[in-house]
């Protein structure tokens, strides 16, 4: 078969995948123009907006990866105060920005989710209802999950990170707190309380191979998803993981292998949200518009105040030097030159979730 024929089939399987994981650079370039084409198809050229405010870098958990683990002794932890995330989201407002994303380290403890319910209202309030709200905040109990749902946030993004169970536990403790089938049970519990609900997973991870990478794709079309967020794994020095730097492909390599995944995913889920993620443009200075024109719809510019430098996942960071203001302006120029456009003041939902709802009414 050829590459137009397997771009072509009406559902790729999991050989299809990897097979289109694996093409060159070369053989590439038309992967991206079929994905393109279907992007302007669905999403015409549209760039939805969410501010997204990292408003606390506290965390429960030790992942193998992740800067802010619980157990990274070199991070300052903080948590914004209200005031300073309603402020941030009133400026979200006042730009037509049109959605927010909350992010944060998991904890689930009384005080942090009164804290979560009481914001969401407070933003609901000052914005009449307008901004739309997306939770980023980890594993939570059905309760607290409809609670935040009741308070005002509708669409909540839980990367699996891993969708195979047992290379999840080679980048995570095996422990209660760690638990992939909590992780996947909060992921259902989501679509069932009525959120949008978006999933993702870290691409180029030491170990990882294509065919696991193809489960992970095969993994957001089983699950029905509405939104994915993705991007390249980025070593951070006082991780575990660190140690196994040596064996990751190069920078360049996991770029070009997160930019087919978003491709490949766009033509499996065309009507999705996907997102083109800060991780993206860690790896080039282009990575996010590349990553918007060959398949993505949604931008999350950070708009976090203060803090920024301490909300370390990953190494360079962009834009951590960056104020908010000149976030946008830079955004507009840099998507006029891959002729896409940015929709102010609109929720941005995912047309997947809303074309579901028409079949099931
Ligand atoms: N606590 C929230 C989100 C916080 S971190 C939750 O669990 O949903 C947001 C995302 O950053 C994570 O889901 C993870 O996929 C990503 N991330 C963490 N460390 C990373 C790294 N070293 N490289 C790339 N992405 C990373």
């Amino acid at each position: 078969m050829s590459l137009s024929e397997v771009l072509r089939k009406k559902n790729l399987e999991k050989d299809d995948i990897v097979y289109l994981l694996s093409l060159d650079k070369s053989a590439s370039e038309e992967l991206f123009e079929y994905s393109s084409s279907i992007r302007r198809q669905y999403c015409g050229n549209k760039v939805f907006l969410r501010g997204i405010i990292e408003f606390s870098n506290i965390c429960r958990k030790d992942c193998y990866y992740c800067g802010i683990r619980k157990s990274n002794k070199n991070v300052e932890r903080y948590i914004l105060a209200q005031d300073d995330i309603l402020r941030s989201a009133q400026y979200a407002y006042h730009s037509g920005m049109g959605s927010l994303v909350l992010q944060a380290g998991e904890r689930n403890d009384k005080w942090f989710v009164d804290f979560v319910s009481e914001t969401l209202e407070k933003i609901k309030q000052l914005s009449n209802g307008k901004l739309g709200i997306t939770l980023s905040l980890g594993e939570q109990t059905e309760e607290t999950f409809a609670r935040w749902f009741e308070a005002g946030a509708h669409r909540y993004l839980l990367r699996i990170e891993v969708s195979n169970p047992d290379l999840y536990y080679k980048f995570h403790p095996q422990n209660k707190i760690h638990d992939y089938n909590l992780r996947l049970d909060s992921l259902y519990t989501l679509k069932k309380l009525g959120y949008q609900t978006g999933t993702g997973v870290m691409i180029g991870l030491p170990g990882q191979d294509l065919a696991d990478l193809a489960d992970d794709l095969l993994f957001f079309r089983e699950f029905d998803v509405d939104m994915v967020g993705m991007g390249p794994y980025i070593p951070h020095k006082d991780t575990p993981l660190y140690t196994s730097k040596e064996l990751l492909m190069s920078d360049e390599q996991r770029f070009f292998l997160s930019l087919k995944m978003v491709a490949i995913l766009r033509i499996m889920m065309p009507d999705i949200n996907i997102a083109a993620t800060t991780a993206m443009q860690t790896l080039h200075p282009f990575g996010r518009e590349i990553a918007l024109e060959i398949g993505a719809n949604v931008l999350m510019p950070n708009i976090t105040p203060s803090h920024r430098k301490d909300y370390f996942l990953y190494e360079n960071k962009p834009c951590v030097e960056d104020g908010v203001d000149d976030c946008l302006p830079c955004l507009e120029n840099r998507l006029k030159a891959k002729n896409l456009k940015i929709e102010y003041n609109l929720w941005g939902d995912s047309l997947h979730f809303k074309n579901k709802r028409k079949i099931n009414i």
